[in-house]
Order: structure tokens, then C-alpha cells, then sequence
């Protein structure tokens, strides 16, 4: 469970810190990546639905441009910090750079809760949070995209807004859109597939083969479905889902012995990724409490809900059967219970390659709109099929010949290209 005394940007930086020490970095590059580049905190207005007025706490912060525009989400959560929004913001500068595209890191956030929210409410919000940004985001500077919470429809909002404010058409300035408004085929299933693509990489590199395998994810949102989906059409057998109970405020998890069903399981899932327990129960599934997930006799897990949900207190509970740790979330894994999943043995793809297919997607959007020409659905798949099983490769190559684990090897090359950039710029 999310802990209040955790800051994301603190393991950011700890993770940071420790590939600038293997890359021997200078004082002036640590000092620069330490921290973001850009920050804007500022105030959104609503007309609520009853007459009064509302005001939210908005973000974007720009971690870093050096190799292309700063790229990077929106989330709309309640427990949202500027922390957690500085923390997200890094890892985009990571994940660019491992996926290898030319585009920056950059995070964007919103304390609110959509669930109590109406459309037009939240449809102010978005129309606000552009508003106040206009000046510092843009096709060749900043383009925002989906997280957690936000979806194609506050997409199309926001680019509405950036178009009326600057009278001209500018698909690309920001990812994510429905498809015929200037979104990418293949958006949506991207981030999921992507994870479940570095998961057959290691599968393949470890021996196994999928049919042989079964798998436990958290969270039943856009990206734990789409990784359900390809995991399923591979011959794996998932058996255990989680989600969060907004009425409760507490996570459940789901499970079937013999496997879910993803038909009958969305089908009782509500926008947010939450799953109805007495629905579920109806339908034959244990209902169990929200780390079970975690302690299930799989071969693989997929983090895929929030930040902080393995750590040094749960991780002794993970099954031995465990071979696999796909982090479909961002930063799912502190950096205490590193040590302990490598104690063990267990091949972690982390979070800033396993989940790049939703930028590296995205990347292919802001392509299209610039061409104004769309591919279809199999080729932008097949790309995108391309990107991640390079960036894999790339990785594990690093990992064995350099004897680091994936997190290290990933960072170090992540890392190592952000800092050459910068240093080409001369700007450390
Ligand atoms: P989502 O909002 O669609 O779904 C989130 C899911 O997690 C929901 O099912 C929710 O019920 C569940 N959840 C929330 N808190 C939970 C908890 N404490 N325990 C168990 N379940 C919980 O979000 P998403 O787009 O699927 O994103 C999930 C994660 O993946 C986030 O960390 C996000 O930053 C990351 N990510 C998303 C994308 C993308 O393209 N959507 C890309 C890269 C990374």
C-alpha cells in the first residue's frame, strides 16, 4: 500500500545518485540531473456543478530537454505532491533515453479526484491546466499525454484549448488523442504491450517458454489490461488482478485458479480500473485482500498500479516460484527492495524500459501528426515491437557483459546518454 511518509523523488534521486557513481559523473552533472530544469505550480478555478467555486493545485515540471522536447503525462490524483510529480518527471528523462527517441522528460499532475468530479467539471480543468501552461508547452517544446486517471477525452479538451488560445492546428502538441483527432492506432494497448514484450525478451533469455508460465498483476487499468491481453494471446495463464475500491478506500485483489477471464472482468470494471467485488465474486473469483496479489505462486509479476507497492516490509513475501518482476508502473519498487528481489534471483525488467511503450507510442503519434499521415494499427504494433525488443537487448547485453542487474545497466545507459547531450550542449 502507498505509505504517506514516502517521496518518490527521494528514491529518484537515490536511484540517480547510484548510477552517477557508477558512471563516475562530475559535480556539475550530478548537480544538473539532480533536479528538474522547469518547474510550474499554479491554481485551476472551477465552476463547480453547485455554484461555488473550486480551486485545484496544478503541476508541470520539466525534468529535462536535452535530447528533444520535454515529454510526459498528466495525472489527476487526489494524493497527488509536487514530488511525486518531480520524481515521475526524471524517470521520463530515463525513459526516452533507454527507448532511445528523441524527446526529453517532463510530468504533469492535478490534485483532484475524478470520481467526484462531473465531465464538465473536469472538462474545466483541463481547459485551466492549458491556460495556465500555454506559453511553456508546444510540439517543439513540452507535449503532454495520458496517466493515470486521465484519458483520450481530457486529451482532445486540453488540445482544443491550446488550439483556441493560438488560433492554428497543432495536433502535436499533445499524445494521446482519439484515433480520427489525431491519435495513433495502437495507443491505447502500447504501454501494456510494450511490458508484456520485454517479459517474452526475458522468458525467451531465461528458457521458459509463456504457455509454461502463469502471472499476478496489480491494478486493472489501461495498462494492466492491454498486458493481460497480449500475456494471454502468448498461452499465459493470469490468475490474479487488483484494484482499487474508491467506496472502501482500500485495494482488493481478484483471483482464478484456472485463469481470468479479461471479457467478463472489464465488463464489471468501472472507467477508473475498479473492479465490483460482489460482481466478481458472483462470477467465481476469490476476493482477497490487496497485496495477495503480491504473495501469489506465479512465475511472473506486474506491478501496474502506483508507485511504492514493493518494498523491504513485503518483498520477503514473494513467492520463490517468482522468476520475473515486469514493472509495468512507474517506480513500483523502492530501492530497499532491490537487494532483496536480487537476493532472490528474481530478473526485474524495470519500470523506464518495461513501460516505455506508452511514450515510445506517443513518439509515433507526434511522427503521424507531423506528416499528417496515419499508419495502421499492425504497422505502428510492429514499430513498436521493434523499439522494445531493442531497447531490451540493449540492456541485458549491458546487464551480462558489465555483470550489473537490469535496473543498473538500464540506468547507466539511460543516464550516460542524457549526460552527453547535456555536455554536447555544454551545458555541464
Ligand atoms: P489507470 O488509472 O488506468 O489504472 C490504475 C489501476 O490501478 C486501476 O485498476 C486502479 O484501481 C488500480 N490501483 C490504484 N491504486 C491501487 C492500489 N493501491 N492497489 C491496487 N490497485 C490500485 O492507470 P494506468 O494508465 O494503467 O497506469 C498504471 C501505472 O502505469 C502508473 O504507475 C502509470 O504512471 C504507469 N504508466 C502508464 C502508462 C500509460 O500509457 N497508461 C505509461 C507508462 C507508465
Amino acid at each position: 500500500m502507498v505509505k504517506t511518509s514516502y517521496n518518490p523523488f527521494l528514491t529518484a534521486q537515490k536511484q540517480f545518485d547510484r548510477a552517477a557513481d557508477l558512471l563516475g559523473l562530475n559535480e556539475s552533472a550530478r548537480e544538473f540531473l539532480r533536479n528538474p530544469m522547469r518547474e510550474f505550480h499554479f491554481a485551476i478555478p472551477v465552476h463547480m456543478d453547485d455554484g461555488n467555486k473550486k480551486v485545484f493545485r496544478a503541476f508541470r515540471i520539466q525534468h529535462n530537454d536535452a535530447r528533444g522536447p520535454a515529454k510526459g503525462g498528466i495525472r489527476f490524483h487526489p494524493m497527488e505532491t509536487v514530488d511525486t510529480v518531480r520524481a515521475l518527471s526524471m524517470w521520463m528523462t530515463w525513459k526516452t533515453s533507454v527507448a532511445d527517441i528523441p524527446l526529453g522528460g517532463a510530468k504533469g499532475g492535478v490534485i483532484c479526484d475524478p470520481h467526484n468530479l462531473s465531465p464538465f467539471e473536469q472538462e474545466q480543468i483541463c481547459r485551466g491546466w492549458i491556460r495556465q501552461i500555454v506559453k511553456n508547452i508546444g510540439p517543439y517544446a513540452d507535449i503532454p499525454a495520458p496517466d493515470v486517471m486521465t484519458n483520450a477525452q481530457h486529451m482532445l479538451w486540453m488540445l482544443d484549448e491550446y488550439e483556441t488560445i493560438t488560433g492554428a492546428k497543432y495536433p502535436g502538441v499533445i499524445t494521446g488523442k482519439p484515433i480520427g483527432l489525431g491519435g495513433s492506432q495502437g495507443r491505447k494497448e502500447a504501454t501494456g504491450y510494450g511490458t508484456i514484450i520485454t517479459v517474452r525478451e526475458a522468458l525467451r533469455q531465461l528458457n521458459i517458454s509463456p504457455e509454461n508460465t502463469s502471472a499476478s498483476f496489480q491494478g486493472f487499468g489501461n495498462v494492466s489490461q492491454y498486458a493481460i491481453e497480449l500475456y494471454q494471446k502468448m498461452g499465459g495463464r493470469a490468475v490474479c488482478v487488483s484494484s482499487w475500491d474508491n467506496d472502501e478506500k482500500t485495494s482488493y485483489s481478484f483471483h482464478k485458479k484456472d485463469g481470468i477471464d479479461l471479457t467478463e472482468l472489464t465488463a464489471i470494471t468501472d472507467v477508473y480500473g475498479g473492479i465490483n467485488k460482489e460482481k466478481a465474486r458472483g462470477l467465481g473469483y476469490e476476493v482477497l485482500p490487496g497485496d495477495a496479489w503480491l504473495e501469489q505462486e506465479v512465475d511472473i509479476l506486474v506491478p501496474a498500479a502506483l508507485e511504492n507497492q514493493i518494498t523491504e516490509e513485503n518483498a520477503p513475501t514473494i513467492s520463490s516460484r517468482v522468476k520475473i518482476i515486469a514493472e509495468g508502473a512507474n517506480g513500483p519498487t523502492t530501492p530497499e527492495a532491490d537487494p532483496i528481489l536480487e537476493s532472490k534471483n528474481i530478473f526485474v525488467i524495470p519500470d523506464f524500459l518495461a513501460n516505455s511503450g506508452g511514450v515510445i507510442c506517443s513518439y509515433f503519434e507526434q511522427v503521424q501528426n507531423n506528416m499528417n499521415y496515419y499508419w495502421s494499427k499492425d504497422e505502428v504494433l510492429s514499430k513498436l515491437d521493434m523499439k522494445m525488443t531493442t531497447a531490451f537487448s540493449a540492456v541485458s547485453d549491458f546487464s551480462k557483459h558489465n555483470r550489473l542487474g537490469m535496473r543498473d545497466a538500464a540506468y547507466v545507459i539511460s543516464v550516460d546518454r542524457v549526460v552527453r547531450a547535456c555536455q554536447s550542449r555544454g551545458w555541464i
